[in-house]
């Protein structure tokens, strides 16, 4: 991958023109407790209160709008059972584009409505038999769609950097900035947008213990592809990263930290007693890393990007229950 093809921060900007209006500009929160625990200033770019209740609504919306009006009018093809489904259909709703959405038939059943609620139709697939990527491709080529993957895409990588970009204008230089990682999009993404505010930052991308890949490949050099990890964070259960998002973590990422299942709980625990904010397991890895650094962050100004609060209630009670 050479450099020169991976997106720019100018792609972040002009990312942030085309969602002037249609995503929402998150509120940065705050909370006392863990200053004061720290010794650190601890500023949260909450995006679980984005559009869809996550991040990637900022990616599909990007992509979609820059569809020609052929593009439009066959429409746009995914395959996801998470987050960016919702987030690809909703912005194709937005644009009045058709959408299609590969998903396994074994995915929840609260996710599929949600898809089929904003309007996608919801092609279901054998995750053990078939490759999605496959079916995703002959979709695109039979029906003359597009298509549009969760994160190894240089529009999606440009809009998921509009977080950090939003947050870094609202609170101004930090010493570190802590991001889920999966796929890398979000975390590219915030490189984009991080390098070019604060050259000197430190960014962290962190993962799951179980699914340590991004870890591994930051480390061999190359990407590392693993079973998909048995975790309670599903947002970051994929594979690999992917040829975009690993050049530029390779390039300008810190390092890849890991954390716990039960350091996530503690974490999401954290922020539904003390801060009253409903945030998934993936969507709380940032949290979780800072506060296993604890001290070590004392007397600095960090960024933590909450990526996302879409969860099922009855896990979620289960797992604040659980002390
Ligand atoms: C998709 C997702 C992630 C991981 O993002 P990548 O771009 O795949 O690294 C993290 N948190 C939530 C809530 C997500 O939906």
């Amino acid at each position: 991958m050479s450099l020169s093809a991976l997106p720019t921060f100018d792609d972040v900007q002009a990312a942030a023109a085309r969602l002037d209006g249609h995503a929402h500009r998150t509120p940065v929160l705050r909370s006392r407790t863990l200053d004061e625990a720290l010794g650190a200033q601890v500023f949260f770019k909450c995006e679980n209160q984005q559009r869809i209740g996550a991040f990637k609504f900022r990616g599909a919306f990007n992509a979609l709008s820059q569809f020609d009006a052929a593009q439009r009018r066959a429409g746009v093809v995914t395959f996801s059972s998470g987050n960016h489904a919702q987030a690809i259909a909703l912005s194709a709703r937005l644009l009045g584009m058709p959408a299609v959405v590969v998903m396994p038939h074994d995915a929840p059943a609260a996710k599929r409505e949600a898809t089929e609620g904003y309007g996608a139709e919801v092609i279901g697939y054998d995750r053990v038999k078939e490759d999605r990527l496959a079916i995703g491709r002959d979709l695109a080529a039979r029906r003359g769609l597009t298509l549009i993957p969760p994160f190894d895409h240089p529009d999606v990588i440009a809009g998921q950097g509009t977080a950090a970009h939003e947050l870094l204008q609202d609170v101004g230089a930090l010493d570190a900035l802590f991001t889920p990682l999966g796929g890398g999009g979000l975390l590219s993404g915030t490189c984009l947008a991080a390098r070019a505010h604060a050259p000197d930052v430190r960014l962290y991308g962190v993962e799951p213990e179980s699914g340590n890949d991004g870890q591994q490949s930051l480390r061999a050099g190359r990407i590392i592809s693993i079973p998909t990890p048995a975790t309670i964070a599903d947002g970051v259960q994929s594979q690999s990263l992917g040829e975009l998002t690993f050049g530029i973590i390779q390039r300008d990422v810190t390092d890849v930290l890991t954390v716990t299942e039960e350091e996530i709980v503690a974490a999401m625990r954290f922020l539904a007693e003390r801060m009253k904010l409903v945030v998934e397991p993936s969507g709380c890895l940032g949290l979780a890393a800072v506060r296993q650094l604890g001290e070590r962050l004392r007397g600095q100004r960090v960024g933590i990007i909450l990526s996302g609060g879409n969860v099922d209630m009855a896990r979620y009670g289960a797992w604040l229950a659980a002390a």
